[in-house]
């Protein structure tokens, strides 16, 4: 009888068995500014809210197929208009892999730029779409006449272009991405994870242009625990993906406690000004060390570039800090820090003046 590890070998597709799980590692007891949370927890008046909420929840049942209030909830605070809505996902990973799934016509193309979020690379994987990563240029900036030049000659049918920024941190000029919309024939994805953290949105923007969606998360905004994403944008576009979306991908719970979430929107946004405030303290701290070169961000991290970036995550980790090290030849000896309490920030930059002066690079 074969052994269950030399059937999976045989059966399962090449791409599969080549990819690297996405690793993600034990946190216990670290201050955790790995994976861009909201490092806040809630006041204790919205915990009980949630708490009554939770103990009267019907989790016997299905949840509501369509999430009809949670949309609504999510559409008025959007401000959109009749012929537009969203579509909810269980976090917007899952609405990255609706998106593919649904454009992956035979020889279709995902397009995006590198380095960013590694899931675009990753889906168009698993589900067998052809895949082109334009580079940026080496300051994470956006090479229009490149990115243009590889969109005429690709014709990729979907584009998703993260603002800001992931891994990088940055905005690109809203006339590039403009360009880049224009000259797509397929559709353009804007995925603002960021969005709390930046000072520019493209949903203002959606009734301009017919191929464009922007895609948002709750994740960074202090509900990573939920998996909450949405799609907003032309009803046309959405009625179609909904027939992709699993029909309770969005449970009981996640739909209540992000319900109640969004009528404390306010504080949940203040959170994210305090975090912007903190995130100017880091850069400044960071671009004070001779031996760092810190990238300006919009979004609640900080990509920074040091020699001997291994040593240093592990000497972090090592003073109990635990941080993102970056891989891939684009982001050669970078790091990324997400922007934690003042309290967490400045025991970082403690940890990280130590290290550097341990490894003589202070
Ligand atoms: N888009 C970008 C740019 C991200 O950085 C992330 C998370 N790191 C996501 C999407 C996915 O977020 P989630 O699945 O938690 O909604």
């Amino acid at each position: 009888m074969p052994s269950a590890s030399s059937l999976a070998s045989r059966l399962l597709r090449r791409e599969i068995l080549d990819l690297h799980a996405y690793h993600v590692p034990d946190c216990a007891g670290y201050i955790k500014l790995d994976a861009m949370e909201n490092p806040y927890v809630l006041p204790v008046e919205v915990r009980s809210e949630i708490a009554e909420a939770v103990a009267s929840a019907e989790i016997n049942r299905y949840p509501d197929p369509s999430a009809a209030s949670l949309k609504q909830a999510i559409s008025n605070l959007l401000n959109l208009p009749e012929d537009m809505g969203v579509l909810l996902g269980n976090g917007s990973d899952e609405l990255i892999q609706v998106l593919a799934m649904a454009l992956n016509k035979p020889g279709a193309t995902l397009l995006s730029v590198e380095p960013s979020f590694v899931m675009y690379r990753m889906i168009a994987t698993f589900i067998g779409m052809r895949y082109v990563g334009v580079p940026l240029a080496s300051d994470y900036t956006l090479d229009l006449p490149v990115t243009l030049e590889a969109i005429a000659r690709e014709k990729p049918a979907l584009i998703f272009l993260a603002y800001p920024n992931n891994p990088s941190g940055n905005l690109y000029p809203a006339e590039q991405v403009e360009q880049i919309i224009q000259a797509a024939e397929g559709l353009v994805v804007i995925d603002e994870a960021y969005y709390a953290f930046a000072s520019d949105s493209f949903i203002s923007r959606l009734a301009l242009y017919p191929n464009l969606l922007v895609m948002r998360t709750f994740s960074k905004l202090g509900m990573a625990g939920l998996r909450l994403g949405f799609l907003a944008g032309s009803n046309a576009w959405l009625e179609q993906l909904e027939k992709l979306r699993l029909p309770y991908n969005v449970g009981v719970l996640p739909q209540r406690v992000a319900g109640i979430l969004l009528q404390h929107h306010e504080l949940l946004l203040r959170q994210a000004e305090q975090i912007k405030v903190d995130r100017a303290w880091l850069y400044h701290e960071l671009s004070e060390i001779a031996a760092v070169r810190v990238y300006p961000s919009e979004a609640n991290f900080l990509l920074f570039r040091v020699a001997q970036a291994a040593e240093i995550y592990a000497g972090l980790k090592q003073r109990g800090v635990l941080i993102k090290i970056l891989t891939g030849a684009q982001l050669k000896d970078c790091l990324r820090v997400t922007v934690g309490t003042p309290e967490e920030c400045a025991k970082f930059i403690a940890a990280l003046h130590e290290t550097l002066t341990q490894l003589s690079l202070g």
